[in-house]
């Protein structure tokens, strides 16, 4: 490896400089460095790509001792490491997949003060054995990563960072930094007193990725929508798509491919190797398209990503930022592009329902997932209400969907009674509940088997929704779900009424709709009145 220079009590800049190559500071970093360098406690609050590396690793490196960093993905450890060791930086890591006599090496480099960092997992932080062989070497900083995972309130709660907050009385003297990409007020709040960070200084950056364009379609035929969508953009432009299954992963990339576009799948059931191969394609070739799971973007540092697009609708707006952020970390022009329907706020309702865990753990889902649909439905700004979500103000940016074309709205306070008491009508006359579909032909008069068989076409509500199409009362349906007048049930998704389901029944309660822009896959569904 680089021949090695001692960089304790160098100019931060010139550590920067040396190591990273990097002209200079970006953002808060500079603050954050000296800040920390001089002994101070820090919660960094920045985006994915914002480079929240640079603010402790620097620290590590001028303060004397070793740096310690608490990081939750092992995977992601390895390839930081190995990132490290290649600009001269003496980093290891200490893990469950090391042998032990790996793990032995790096105790014994460890104490012997020859490292300027060290990787540990958040579990191996919580036993005495570990702290006490910390105790005996000499740290220079504490870096908890990905902080936000001692929220109990946040979508990425791991137990084992509850216990990191007693690193302050273990190493009193030795400053300590929090960093998160995906903190709401609330969590940063929490995340300041778990960690034990009551003197720390706070260093907030905008959350804002200006150069991403923000757009959410109706979901109609996901996978031509996406082909559709990947069409438009520049040709030989890497995407990542997000499918919530293996099944869907694998059958998207297959249908794109069919397109004529180069799509590679990638999930945790492929083989090793596959996934390996499929990654490394992925970021050495140009315009590979990368059909995946959540479980593929952590830690992959390819800036020119021009698009993300999602075919399934993420579980929480964090989720929905992380996903998207990793489009145009280079700072160029990107899009992300959604399609989302009836049938996921339907599907993801009642992973909810059936979700292991007490009832909180399953409110706190649910919340998660409304403030995802009010991204979805929201007839204002996209990046505005995303920001807002993350405590930040912002003016309508000009340059989302919403933006571009304001969202047509109309009002749905009367189709919506006419479901709501159709609804009433089958539960209480008949004991019965439905989902979407059956309610749908009801409304529309249509004559199936099963309508027939039931004698539903006796309904006093029979053919009075006949006036909008099946695709427009799907888009109603999910509106109202999104809103909580309606509430989708068990594992058939029957609809029940909401809490706000009465007020829109006695006509208090005004239903503005937004117009559904279907894309370029069709025109905006129209009311026939
Ligand atoms: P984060 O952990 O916040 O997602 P990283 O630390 O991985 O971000 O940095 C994101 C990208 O920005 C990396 O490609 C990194 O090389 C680059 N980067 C970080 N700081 C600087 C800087 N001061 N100048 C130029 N590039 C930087
Ligand atoms: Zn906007």
């Amino acid at each position: 490896s680089a021949p090695r220079r001692d960089f304790v009590g160098a100019d931060p800049r010139a550590v920067l400089h040396e190591v990273y190559g990097y002209d200079a500071f970006r953002g808060e970093q500079g603050a954050i460095v000296e800040h920390v360098v001089a002994g101070g406690d820090a919660v960094v609050l920045m985006p994915t790509g914002g480079g929240k590396s640079v603010c402790y690793q620097v620290p590590a490196l001028v303060r004397a001792g070793t740096g310690l960093v608490v990081s939750p993905l092992i995977a992601l450890m390895h390839d930081q490491v190995d990132a490290l060791l290649a600009n001269g930086v003496r980093a290891a890591y200490l893990n469950s997949t090391q042998a032990p006599h790996e793990r032995a090496a790096v105790e014994r480099a460890y104490l012997a003060g020859e490292l300027d960092l060290l990787y540990v997992a958040p579990e191996r932080l919580n036993t005495e054995a570990t702290l006490r062989f910390l105790a005996r070497g000499k740290l220079s900083v504490i870096a908890i990563d990905e902080a936000h995972c001692v929220s109990q309130w946040g979508h990425d709660f791991r137990p084992d960072y509850l216990a990191l907050g007693d690193l302050a009385e273990r190493f009193p003297g030795v400053p300590r930094l929090a960093l998160t990409a995906t903190a709401t007020p609330a969590t940063h709040r929490e995340l300041t007193e778990r960690l034990r960070l009551p003197d720390a200084r706070h260093f907030v950056s905008s959350f804002d990725r200006p150069n991403i364009q923000y757009r959410i379609d109706a979901k109609t035929d996901p996978r031509r929508q996406l082909a559709a969508f990947i069409r438009s953009q520049p040709e030989g432009s890497a995407g990542i798509v997000y499918a919530l299954s293996r099944k869907s992963v694998e059958q998207t990339a297959e249908f794109l491919r069919t397109q004529g576009f180069d799509a590679l799948p990638y999930h945790a059931g492929l083989e090793a190797s596959v996934r390996a191969a499929n990654q490394s394609r992925f970021l050495r070739d140009e315009g590979v398209v990368m059909v995946a799971t959540i479980a593929f973007g952590m830690g992959i540092d390819k800036p020119d990503v021009r698009f993300v697009a999602h075919i399934d609708l993420p579980k929480s707006v964090e989720g929905y930022y992380q996903e998207t952020g990793r489009a145009g970390r280079d700072g160029d022009p990107s899009v992300v592009w959604m399609a989302y329907g009836l049938g996921d706020v339907v599907q993801q309702r009642r992973m909810i329902d059936q979700s292991p865990g007490d009832r909180a753990f399953k409110n706190r889902l649910g919340q998660h997932l409304d403030s995802m649909l009010a991204l979805c439905e929201t007839v204002g700004c996209r990046r505005q209400n995303l920001l807002a979500y993350f405590g930040e103000s912002a003016e309508p940016c000009g340059n989302c969907d919403t933006c571009l074309e304001a969202p047509e709205t109309w009002d749905g306070l009367v189709p919506a009674q006419k479901l709501l008491s159709t609804i009433v009508r089958l539960q209480r006359e008949r004991g019965q509940a439905f989902g979407a579909g059956h309610l749908i032909d009801i409304l529309r008069g249509s004559s199936t088997e099963r309508i027939r068989q039931q004698g539903h076409d006796g309904l006093s509500t029979y053919g009075l929704g006949a006036d909008l199409s099946e695709q427009d009362w799907r888009s109603v349906i999910r509106q109202l779900l999104a809103r909580g007048i309606l509430v989708a049930r068990g594992e058939y998704g029957t609809l029940a009424l909401g809490e706000p389901a009465a007020g829109v029944l006695k006509g208090e309660t005004p239903v503005p709709l937004r117009r559904d822009a279907l894309g370029r896959a069709g025109g905006a569904p129209r009311v026939r009145k």
